[in-house]
């Protein structure tokens, strides 16, 4: 193995060590809740990996480095966006410079070069899969190490065998390649682990759920039948009478609560039928109106949905999921407000949008959202979300939530289509 490569595989490991530790950031940003500071943390890393690629190059000509310091920095900037590019750019230039010689100049040239075609790939990196990914930034990192190498040699005469051209190239290519799958396979892993501990709790709410409702509601409907008994009697007077009724009321209340969290609890039961959304949601909203009049809160519903618009689900379970996004809403809005309910229909399903024009939420308390117990309330018991989750889910619909703090929160639910009749 000659030097050339020698010296360019021990870059690489360096190159890729960095990655390797984001994985514990990740989890200590995971343990800790630091979501929102992940973003700044992440730029570290290719940073620290550009200063060892520069630190243990090979050089051939006195004032030029090669090393792979091209894959952190294109690596970084497409995953990272725009701001972390140009932290990476200025960087990487900034602790060239410090190194000196001719290849300051063309490095910065290329670095600046670079970012045409940031421009033109980024977006489309950002959505592509791995294989597209792969491609991008191969054609990136390979633009970048040509163009420095031809620079050289135009403008300071450099003059390197062709076979070191190849084998920097092509070393450069393998190496971006192994970062980049790495990476994927770093995130993927994380994204996994977090389903999954997020299964865990549920599994446990769910037990719980089940169980403690059976011991529950077993009092409820004993105290319900004394009070239905009393009520019966004629000696009350008016004032008793409204006391025993309002006792009754509550206690169908905290019947019905619990019964929903039981439907959510036994999923073997759920019987899909098919259920027409105009008029569940019309019903759902009737169900909360009593709530936002207490709050002051408007809901202004817009529907645009043609009449036969079905789904097939379970009609309670559909209802509960969507009372507990509208209260949710209306409880963001203590000082009142209005509450927006858009549904219509798209190509591929139907659309439900919940807008408050409430407190909002962080992009930390976002992240939480539907989490078991995950609750910012005084009184809140944290389930609401993951039922609702659960239940829309279920039935093969997804839910986005987007929030600015103190601005208002909408929640956006796409329901597949199941069945238009003529
Ligand atoms: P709970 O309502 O009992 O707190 P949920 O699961 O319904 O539980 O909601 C969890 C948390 O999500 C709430 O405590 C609140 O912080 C946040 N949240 C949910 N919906 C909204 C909203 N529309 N506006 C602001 N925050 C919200
Ligand atoms: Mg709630």
């Amino acid at each position: 193995m000659d030097v050339l490569t020698k010296d360019l595989l021990v870059n690489f490991l360096l190159m890729i060590l960095p990655l390797l530790f984001i994985q514990i950031v990740y989890f200590y940003s995971y343990r800790n809740r630091l979501q929102n500071k992940e973003g700044k943390l992440a730029a570290i890393f290719p940073a620290i990996s550009i200063l060892l690629c520069l630190s243990f190059p090979f050089t051939i000509n006195e004032g030029f480095l090669w090393d792979l310091r091209a894959t952190p920095i294109i690596l970084g900037t497409l995953y990272g966006g725009y701001p972390m590019g140009i932290f990476l750019t200025v960087f990487t230039i900034f602790s060239r410079g410090l190194l000196g010689g001719d290849g300051v100049l063309i490095s910065t040239i290329t670095l600046l070069l670079m970012w045409v075609f940031y421009f033109i790939f980024m977006k489309k990196f950002q959505r592509s899969q791995i294989p597209g990914k792969i491609l991008i930034a191969t054609l990136l990192v390979s633009f970048l190490v040509i163009c420095n190498l031809t620079l050289s040699y135009i403008i300071f005469d450099v003059m390197m065998p062709l076979d070191v051209w190849i084998t920097f190239t092509l070393i450069n290519i393998v190496g971006l390649m192994i970062a980049l799958i790495l990476w994927e396979i770093i995130r993927s892993n994380f994204l996994i682990l977090n389903d999954l501990i997020r299964a865990e709790k549920l599994s446990v709410v769910s037990h719980l759920a089940a169980s403690i409702s059976h011991e529950v509601r077993n009092p409820l409907t004993v105290s319900r039948g004394f009070i239905q008994m009393a009520l019966q009697d004629d000696t009350h007077n008016e004032k008793q009478r409204y006391y025993l009724d309002t006792a009754l009321k509550e206690i169908d209340h905290a019947t019905d609560i619990i019964n929903d969290y039981l439907t959510f609890a036994k999923p073997a039961t759920e019987q899909h039928t098919l259920i027409n959304i105009k008029e569940e949601i019309n019903h759902s909203i009737k169900v909360i109106q009593p709530l936002a009049n207490m709050n002051n809160v408007s809901i202004i519903i817009n529907e645009n949905l043609p009449e036969n618009a079905m789904l097939r689900a379970e009609q309670k379970q559909f209802q509960q999921g969507l009372i507990n996004i509208f209260k949710n809403g209306i409880e963001a809005m203590p000082e009142g407000g209005i509450l927006k309910v858009y549904a219509a229909q798209q190509i591929d399903g139907y659309a439900i949008r919940v807008t408050d024009q409430g407190v909002g939420m962080t992009a930390e308390e976002m992240n939480r959202l539907g989490e078991p117990y995950f609750s910012t309330k005084e009184k809140g018991t944290g389930l609401g979300l993951m039922v609702s989750y659960s239940i829309i889910r279920a039935i093969g619909g997804t839910i986005k939530v987007s929030s600015a703090k103190n601005q208002g929160t909408s929640f956006d639910i796409s329901l597949p289509v199941y069945e238009v009749k003529k």
